[in-house]
């Protein structure tokens, strides 16, 4: 076996480990016996929290992923026979497996184009007017994601743009925040801004990419849609027997802003990954980066020679385009290693 420190990759932010703080929060919780299914403390004082964090009254549920928490919260909002606008490189649509229409009893997913991985308002009203008709699946939800699949982040004006056409066509609001603490520490806003006082009816908020070991929040803004949504829970297999070990490290997370400041840290990595590639010519960035993803395009040898250098990243992004994704616990160290080997292979 190797001893070496394992080394830190740009795969993804869920090849890291638990945060210090999550971690701690942890083992807190694993003293003497607490009531189980949610009824704790624990579940209390994370629920507790995250109203303080929106600044309103919520309803707040945790499960084990992300997506269960999509799947789950889409189909509160949608029956059978309805549809769900999402962008095409959506989460929910190109990995969950069918999940979202699996758990809304075949709810369609409409898939829209949009520059950068952001959905755009007219392209929601031309999905919705393409068809009134009965052959049709009726629209009634639009999901976004916060940020986005492409690294990118929604401003305020654009999500209330996208609200105030979605509340015309009587459509409401799922977000996708499995990176929604980078998405708040890249605009430097408050979490209200770019949810509830943005239309958003129900976000699914991410707690792995940010440095837990397994859990997310679903958090109703609009509480009719929460009904019975425990039952639901349950029924998906996502209501923790001892959900204290889920709702634990929120509190510790949640604890004098380590949230965002682990997210604005992979922000910030992300950033200095992408100033140490401009140099090089033959990096061709591919979308602006605005949370914790570079996305660029290599060329296939260069490719190969960080793989054969044992880094692991993705390159799911059409013909070379590769995601280069930091996380709460990347050093600069790592990036200077990253951008040495990438240097000497370019030298070639
Ligand atoms: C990681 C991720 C999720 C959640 O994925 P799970 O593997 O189900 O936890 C959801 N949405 C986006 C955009 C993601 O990147």
């Amino acid at each position: 076996m190797n001893t070496a420190a394992p080394r830190r990759h740009f795969a993804s932010d869920n090849y890291a480990g638990i945060c210090p703080e999550a971690w701690a929060a942890l083992a807190e919780a694993n003293q003497g016996h607490a009531p189980g299914y949610g009824d704790d403390a624990w579940t209390q004082k994370a629920t507790d929290m995250i109203r303080d964090v929106f600044e309103t009254h919520c309803e707040v549920y945790f499960v084990f992923n992300g997506t269960a928490a999509n799947s789950l919260a889409l189909s509160s909002m949608c029956h059978s026979y309805h549809s769900i606008l999402c962008h095409e490189n959506a989460h929910i649509e190109a990995d969950e497996c069918g999940a979202p229409e699996f758990f809304s009893n075949g709810t369609k997913v409409l898939l829209m184009p949009g520059a950068n991985g952001k959905v755009e308002p007219a392209s929601i009203e031309r999905m919705v007017k393409k068809r009134t008709d009965i052959h049709y699946p009726k629209p009634r939800a639009v999901s976004l994601t916060q940020s986005t699949e492409l690294g990118t982040v929604y401003t305020p004006d654009e999500l209330k743009a996208i609200w105030a056409k979605s509340k015309s066509l009587g459509l409401k609001i799922h977000m996708d925040g499995a990176r929604f603490a980078n998405a708040v520490a890249s605009l430097g806003v408050s979490p209200k801004e770019i949810t509830w006082q943005a239309g958003v009816d129900v976000l699914c908020f991410g707690g792995t990419k940010n440095g837990i070991h397994v859990g997310e929040a679903v958090v109703f803004f609009n509480s009719e849609l929460a009904k019975e949504f425990d039952y639901r829970c349950k029924q998906g297999g996502q209501l923790a027997s001892k959900m204290r070990f889920i709702s634990a490290p929120w509190v510790g997370m949640l604890k004098d802003g380590v949230w965002l400041r682990y997210a604005g840290h992979a922000n910030k990595m992300a950033e200095y990954l992408e100033s140490k590639l401009k140099p090089f010519p033959q990096v061709k960035f591919l979308f602006p980066r605005q949370a914790n993803a570079v996305f660029v395009e290599l060329p296939r040898p260069i490719i190969d020679g960080l793989h054969g250098k044992g880094w692991k990243f993705y390159t799911f992004i059409g013909q070379g385009g590769c995601r280069l994704m930091c996380a709460w616990d990347t050093k600069p160290e790592d990036v200077d290693q990253f951008v040495a080997d990438l240097q000497a292979l370019m030298g070639k």
